[in-house]
């Protein structure tokens, strides 16, 4: 396959929130290390809701999808990760409007203003130890892949990789800055949610999509 249409999109939504549901206790646990402990049952939640009010969307269109998304992530995850998180889809959602389906140029711009919205917002760089170590590499992978199925699969795998380098690193943003030394030897949270992210979107493309 290689347009993403209404029905896909939804259904990567869906994948999402079923993969950090199923890893929210892991997840709490990473934050429980780090900062607050709050951040699986927040992003499952706020993952829930966006499931929830895609469904009830009268007309749901790509646009509306990840507006909806959006706006799911910054009402329902709170917190600074929320808004940065509600960023990521809102940045792509002008991207998507009157458009029936995306061809991997198109996901890939969409996910480009996603991640420059995200170091906007949250001015974090590579190797701040925040989901921006995730994320970027997650984003250069895809983009060098040729379609759909091997991008997906090598951002998933790129995303896994950025994800375990924030172990070994000192926290230059979030709550975990505080922390100085004693965040080394820890996964960031949310770095590990954009690894699982990718990971569900790998999933549900190699099961659903030929
Ligand atoms: P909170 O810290 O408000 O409790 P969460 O626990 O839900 O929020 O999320 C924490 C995650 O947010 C961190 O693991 C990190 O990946 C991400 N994060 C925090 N601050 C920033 C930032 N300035 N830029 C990018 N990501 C950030
Ligand atoms: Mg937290």
């Amino acid at each position: 396959m290689n347009k993403i249409g209404v029905t896909e999109l939804r259904e990567l939504i869906v994948a999402i929130s079923e993969r950090v549901a199923s890893e929210r206790d892991l997840l709490n646990r990473l934050d429980a290390a780090l900062g607050d402990g709050d951040h699986g049952s927040s992003v499952s939640t706020a993952f829930e809701a966006a499931v929830e009010d895609i469904a009830a969307l009268n007309e749901p269109s790509l646009s509306a999808i990840w507006l909806t998304t959006a706006k799911a992530l910054m009402n329902r995850m709170g917190g600074a990760s929320g808004a940065i998180f509600g960023t990521f889809f809102l940045r792509g959602v002008s991207l998507l409007r009157e458009r029936e389906g995306l061809d991997k140029a198109e996901m890939e711009a969409v996910l480009k203003a996603g991640l420059a919205g995200v170091k906007a917002r949250g001015k974090a760089q590579l190797g701040d130890k925040t989901m921006v170590d995730a994320l970027e590499p997650a984003m250069a992978a895809f983009a060098a892949a040729e379609d759909f199925r091997a991008a997906w699969s090598a951002a998933a795998q790129a995303a896994h990789e950025g994800a375990e380098t924030t172990r070994n690193l000192l926290a230059r943003q979030g709550r975990a800055k505080y922390l100085g030394e004693r965040a080394i030897g820890r996964i960031d949270p949310g770095a590990m949610t954009v690894a699982l992210m990718f990971a569900a979107i790998d999933n549900y493309w190699r099961a659903n999509c030929k």
